[in-house]
């Protein structure tokens, strides 16, 4: 395309843009990661492009490279990676399509101050550059094409794309400071920023041509060289959520029998309990440092999607297509070391730092409980990782695993007694509750929707069986077992237990004539011990619970 042309932003961009140029919340070292690491990520893309394609080596140095233009009130970062053609220059540079970014739109609520949290929370791409531009501009020349672009925008609606001559492979960002940014002309204050964030890039950063930081990546260190800071600061940079802590890490390093080192990070929360939509997988894939796969889907399961990080072996071809990653062997044991060693954390963060594991439970529970479905050869691992509230103490805070019920479990007791509900206080004033807590057995309360689907699909643990303490079926330790019901021909009613002779049986059948269709039976209790009457499902039929969420999904 010859000479200037205009193109307006998505609708979300100039929303976004209008809240990062008028918002009073400005942080020249969000903006500086963002353009330091999108440069970053155009060089692993060029040096994977020059590993597989003979023609695309030139012998130059990947680098990026900051220039300030005093005079100017210029600040240019500059990297000789893939850079972009004009249609990538429209299409990366004016709508949304990638991650920090999106779940920032996302996560928006209107309010401002809510919002302008969040920047520091996602970090919001190439788009914060506008916190401390009022004009930026994007040389850029694609490695597949022999003529560059430059786009060009004040952040106000529109931008514009006109052809440049002569340029080097690659992409230049040039900032035209706002006046209270100009402190990043200063060349210490920005080498300083530049310094406490450019440990985790692994290409060359330079100024006035002295490379200021070390690239040896910090997941092929040894983990005694590390410090807290050092992971932290590793999670910032691949999450882009600069405020943020993990909630914990693991760093793997395997010689025997394959090689790899593996870098994996917990966030401290769940974006989809949040309600920011599924967390898409974060997990980076490199062979020998080289990046050939963002968002690796097929190393870990489904379930484990939150999780955030490196994983980079000698042993992985360069040039894999995701749909032959499965049947390669070394990916596939590194995916099955990798889980074991997951769990095996896991497990000792539940046993060693028990609090810790809860906030980690009450995050990520939700969708570990899913591989209890579709995990199954680590499904006794999660099963074992559950913890529920129970009637032992009333305390959530202090919930119970299964396997430390049953152990108090008296010895007649033959199944496990549970009682869902939405909220504690539902579940606790349930009158069914009331033999159980007299009789000093332990009941498990169900308070996440999910779990009485999930004790229906396990059905049993250690050889007992779950049971609602709504259901007919129950039974208590010392009571009768029920008759089974008796064999009954085709077509024929099965037999209700006699009513109680005198006043009360004829309460009983005054109860059932008014309640009609309504109930399947009204019978004498020998649960109730405070209250008057109770409900109890029929046996086969679903809890009360499970059918108010049944409907409520129905809906
Ligand atoms: P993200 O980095 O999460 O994809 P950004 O908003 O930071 O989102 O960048 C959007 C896209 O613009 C990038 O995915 C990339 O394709 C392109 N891009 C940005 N900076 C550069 C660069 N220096 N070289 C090549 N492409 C770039
Ligand atoms: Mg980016």
């Amino acid at each position: 395309a010859a000479g200037k042309e205009v193109y307006n932003f998505q609708a979300e961009i100039t929303r976004l843009l209008h809240l990062l140029a008028h918002s009073l919340y400005e942080s020249k070292e969000v903006a500086l990661r963002e353009l330091v690491s999108n440069a970053s990520d155009a060089l692993d893309k060029m040096r994977f492009v020059a590993l597989t394609d003979a023609s695309q080596r030139d012998g130059a140095t990947l680098e990026i490279e900051i220039r300030r233009n005093e005079e100017g009130g210029e600040l240019i970062i500059a990297d000789n990676g893939v850079g972009m053609t004009h249609d990538e220059m429209i299409a990366n540079l004016g709508t949304i399509a990638k991650s920090g970014s999106l779940e920032f739109l996302k996560g928006l609520t209107g309010d401002e101050k809510k919002d302008v949290s969040l920047i520091g929370q996602f970090g919001v791409g190439f788009y914060a550059s506008f916190m401390i531009a009022d004009k930026v501009r994007v040389r850029s020349r694609s490695y597949r094409e022999k003529a560059g672009h430059e786009w060009v925008s004040d952040g106000s609606g529109s931008f514009s794309i006109e052809p440049v001559e002569a340029m080097e492979r690659g992409t230049q960002v040039i900032l035209h400071l706002k006046e209270s940014a100009k402190e990043l002309l200063d060349e210490h204050r920005l080498k300083r920023i530049l310094k406490d964030y450019s440990g985790f890039v692994s290409h060359p950063i330079k100024m006035a041509d002295a490379q200021i930081n070390d690239v040896k990546p910090i997941w092929v260190e040894p983990r005694s060289q590390l410090t807290a800071e050092q992971y932290t600061g590793f999670y910032q940079h691949l999450t882009h959520r600069t405020n943020e802590e993990p909630m914990w890490h693991l760093h793997v390093s395997a010689d025997t029998p394959i090689q790899f080192h593996a870098l994996l990070y917990c966030p401290p929360s769940s974006i989809e309990r949040m309600g920011l939509g599924r967390s898409e997988h974060g997990l980076q894939l490199c062979t020998k440092r080289v990046l050939v796969q963002r968002e690796c889907r097929q190393l870990l399961p489904d379930y484990l999607r939150f999780l955030h990080g490196i994983v980079d072996s000698e042993d992985l071809p360069l040039n894999i297509s995701r749909e032959s990653l499965q049947d390669n062997t070394v990916f596939r044991k590194i995916g099955q070391v990798l889980l074991r060693k997951i769990f095996d954390k896991l497990e000792t963060i539940a046993e060693e730092q028990p609090e810790e594991f809860l906030k980690f439970w009450q995050q990520f529970g939700p969708l570990m409980k899913e591989g209890i479905a579709s995990d199954f050869e680590h499904r006794d691992r999660i099963i074992k990782l559950m913890r529920f509230a129970s009637s032992r103490n009333d305390d959530p805070r202090q919930p119970t695993t299964l396997a430390d019920y049953v152990e108090r479990m008296p010895e007649d007791q033959k199944q496990i007694y549970y009682a869902s509900g939405f909220t504690l206080d539902v579940v606790r004033n349930n009158p069914n509750l009331e033999v159980f807590k007299q009789r000093g057995l332990e009941v498990l309360y169900l308070l996440d929707p999910i779990d009485e689907f999930l004790v229906a699909t396990m059905m049993n643990y250690n050889d007992k069986p779950f049971v609602s303490i709504d259901a007919a079926n129950v039974e208590l330790p010392g009571d009768e077992p029920k008759p089974a019901d008796e064999p009954k021909a085709d077509g024929e009613e099965p037999s209700k237990p006699a009513k109680p002779e005198g006043n009360f049986g004829k309460v009983l059948t005054l109860f059932e004539e008014i309640l009609g269709e309504r109930v399947k039976e009204v019978r004498e209790s020998k649960r109730l011990t405070d209250s008057p009457c109770c409900l109890v499902n029929p046996e086969g039929g679903v809890s009360s619970h499970l059918e108010k969420l049944m409907k409520m999904a129905n809906q």
